[in-house]
């Protein structure tokens, strides 16, 4: 499930991550190959000891015609305190003897806090993630690579204004932030992304068997009204919510309101009949919204708690379709209307989602295919684009197949 999306998620905070390590990586490694220049010049041990030997050897040619021995010691401690031209001062220092001895000190005493200081720092350059101590996100580091999320997002089939919504918010999250450790980076970005993905699912939504409980008292049966187009999976979906809800010891019956085809009606009763559940049906071409209220007349006869209306799914711009669920909507007052979209055709379902929230009003969605949905676009989308949540999941053939969506679930499915 999702996968696609979630492998954009993860590649964005790859991405990010690496691009903010590779750049202080460069700078790391300019300010190493800068130092080591400015050290090229000083006679080393290690890096320049074909220098060191030629200067000592002429330290101590010079020494040796002097015949003073000391100065042999001034000359090469001169070279390790960095001072390219002690062959000089050594010369100087043998012709001022006098202060000889002192300069020797001293340079011996320079010498060891030199070394430490400069072994120290190096260290620390080339320790390799030292460097990210003072760095802060800036807009230029994540920029492109937002952008190049937001272009992905768009071709998963996720809605412009949640795409929008996710770059604002992971921006916002991430610039100007310090990074401390390495692993910052990473973690920061999927922080950010994360809270941008549960702002975008967190959509109020009333518990159905929360409801169900509450109508009991009332001695009324929980009436819901699935919309939505044909060839979705409405009917299954009916058949997956009555196991469902039977599972949890409540007695459903079934409203046949897709008078419009014969084909809906044998349908759904080849559903009720295999799962025992009583279906409500008049003849093709009946009126709709009387099929719905003689359902709820029975539940209220029979005392069964849960009332499943289906309705007529030919294309959202029909206008009598949308007249048809109107009347079903004003004779049997339905507690809930519930959009049944496949989730496989992404921004379709989001826009038929639409067209039925703004003709009768939904209360919540059910997206079905999930479980053969990759792309995981309509799932982020739509409950955002009509602020109404998401309430279940279809997730294969069989009746079982059914589960209550949770946003913190879907977090975990596409960033982990
Ligand atoms: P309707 O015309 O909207 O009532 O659609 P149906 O209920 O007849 O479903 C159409 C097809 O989608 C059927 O083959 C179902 O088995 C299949 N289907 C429905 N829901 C799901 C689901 O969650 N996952 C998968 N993989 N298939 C589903
Ligand atoms: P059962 O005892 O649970 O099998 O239900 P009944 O067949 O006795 O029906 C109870 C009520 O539901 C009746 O008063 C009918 O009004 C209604 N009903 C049941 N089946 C149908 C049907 O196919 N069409 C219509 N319109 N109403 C029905």
């Amino acid at each position: 499930m999702f996968e696609s999306l979630k492998k954009k998620f993860t590649g964005t905070i790859g991405k990010i991550s690496d691009n903010i390590t590779e750049e202080d990586e460069l700078e790391a490694s300019e300010t190493k190959v800068s130092e080591t220049t400015e050290k090229s010049e000083i006679p080393d041990k290690s890096s320049n000891g074909k220098f060191v030997d030629e200067s000592v050897k002429e330290i101590q040619a010079e020494s040796e015609s002097k015949s003073e021995p000391d100065n042999n010691k001034s000359g090469f401690m001169g070279f390790l305190r960095g001072k390219p031209k002690t062959s000089k001062e050594v010369k100087d220092d043998s012709e001022h003897s006098a202060e000889t001895e002192l300069e020797i000190e001293s340079s011996t005493d320079e010498i060891k806090p030199d070394n430490t200081e400069t072994s120290e720092e190096e260290s620390e350059k080339s320790g390799i993630f030292s460097f990210v101590r003072h760095r802060t996100i800036s807009e230029k580091d994540i920029d492109d690579i937002l952008f190049e999320l937001e272009m992905a997002l768009l071709e998963g089939d996720v809605a412009m204004d949640v795409a929008e919504e996710i770059i604002k918010s992971v921006k916002e999250n991430l610039v100007g932030r310090k990074i401390k450790r390495r692993n910052d980076v990473s973690d920061f970005t999927k922080e950010a992304l994360k809270k941008a993905i549960e702002n975008i699912l967190d959509i109020e939504g009333r518990d159905i068997t929360m409801l169900i409980e509450e109508a009991k008292k009332t001695g009324e049966p929980l009436k819901i009204m699935f919309v939505g187009i044909n060839g979705t999976g409405k009917t299954t979906t009916i058949a997956k919510i009555s196991t469902y809800y039977m599972e949890k010891g409540y007695t459903p019956v079934i409203a046949a309101s897709d008078t419009f085809r014969a084909g809906a009606i044998e349908q759904l009763t080849y559903h009720a009949d295999k799962l025992g559940v009583k279906i409500i049906k008049h003849k093709k071409g009946a009126d709709p919204a009387a099929v719905a209220y003689d359902a709820v007349e029975h539940a209220k006869a029979k005392g069964k708690e849960l009332v499943l209306v289906d309705t007529a799914g030919r294309m959202q711009t029909n206008i009598n379709l949308m007249d048809e669920m109107k009347k079903i909507k004003r004779v049997i007052k339905p507690d809930l209307i519930i959009y049944v979209g496949d989730a496989l055709t992404g921004n379709d379902s989001v826009e038929q989602a639409q067209k039925f929230n703004d003709a009768v009003g939904i209360d919540g969605i059910i997206l079905t295919k999930a479980d053969a949905d990759a792309k995981g676009g309509a799932a982020l989308s739509i409950g955002y684009v009509i602020q109404k949540p998401i309430l279940f999941l279809g997730t294969g053939q069989s009746y079982s197949d059914i589960m209550e969506f949770k946003p913190e679930w879907m977090v975990e499915q596409i960033i982990g």
